[in-house]
């Protein structure tokens, strides 16, 4: 079935949405994005994203061209137009359309494109296996916080992990874990989630925030700092969090089990408080 996508203000068939060539998103990269997840026909903390989108921009000099009412309205559009139920709605901004320079050009006005996709994300098989990772070099540019469309290591990141029977790849710094390729790493020891300090160093996850929040709730500890691939090889348990994957346990890295090589019970119960509370609180 044809999409229905959104291109600069119009709702077209997903045949008929063109975007320039000289859009600085294709030539430069110069764009941002945000993936917010759709459970129940309904979104998931559209509010923090719009909210990391507007940062996103500010960081590239970029004024966020639309209001959280009118993209509100769009997604909601989108995924009624679309029959959406599970899955999620993409959107990118980019500088926009200019003659090939890398001095920004001042007047232009912004690339705004969005459209769905559907996914199963409740029930994840996934999440009942639990994920294997491989850890990796970051070789990544200092500015990960932005959201940037610039997705070309993590997606090498990726395919170095299925090459090598993984399902994703957890990036090191300096001897410790960042992040994975597109989700917040944790791990639990002693009852403790540990998880990297935001910093430009990673995203700030959306997902990462409200399980935080959900955690203290639940008086689970947490402790914000940097870990090491041999802590995480000695850890109870690791787990991932995204938009799409909600929290998702980890039970290997580099080949080796972590804790009993099973879904933790902690992330478990994050993803089950992360279900529950968002399905609460979508709109
Ligand atoms: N880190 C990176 C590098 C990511 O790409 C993502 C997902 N876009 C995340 C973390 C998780 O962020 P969120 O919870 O907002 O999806």
């Amino acid at each position: 079935m044809t999409r229905i996508v959104y291109v600069n203000g119009e709702y077209v068939r997903e045949e008929e949405a063109k975007i320039s060539i000289f859009d600085r998103g294709f030539l430069f990269a110069d764009g941002v994005y945000e993936v917010t997840s759709v459970l129940g026909g309904k979104l998931i903390d559209f509010e923090g994203h719009f909210v990391r989108l507007t940062r996103s921009l500010s960081e590239l000099q970029m004024v966020n061209p639309i209001t959280s009412e009118d993209l509100l309205k769009v997604h909601r559009e989108l995924v009624q137009k679309n029959s959406v139920v599970e899955g999620l709605v993409y959107l990118q901004v980019t500088r926009g359309v200019a003659d090939r320079d890398f001095a920004f050009p001042d007047d232009i006005s912004p690339t705004v494109v969005m459209f769905t996709q559907e996914k199963s994300m409740s029930e994840s098989p996934l999440a009942q296996r639990g994920m294997k990772v491989i850890s990796i070099d970051d070789q990544r540019w200092g500015r990960c916080d932005i959201k940037t469309v610039q997705l070309l290591y993590p997606c090498m990141g990726k395919m170095m992990a299925v090459a090598s029977g993984a399902d994703d790849a957890w990036m090191v710094h300096d001897g410790k874990v960042t992040e994975g390729t597109s989700n917040n790493a944790y791990i639990v020891k002693n009852g403790t989630i540990i998880t990297r300090e935001l910093g430009n160093e990673i995203l700030s996850g959306i997902t990462r925030s409200a399980i935080l929040r959900y955690a203290n709730v639940a008086q689970m500890k947490v402790e914000e700092r940097a870990f090491t691939v041999e802590e995480v090889i000695s850890a109870d348990e690791a787990f991932i969090t995204s938009a799409t994957l909600f929290t998702t346990p980890v039970v290997e890295i580099d080949g080796k089990k972590i804790g009993t090589g099973k879904p933790g019970n902690v992330s478990k119960r994050l993803r089950e408080i992360y279900i529950e509370e968002s399905l609460k609180t979508a709109i």
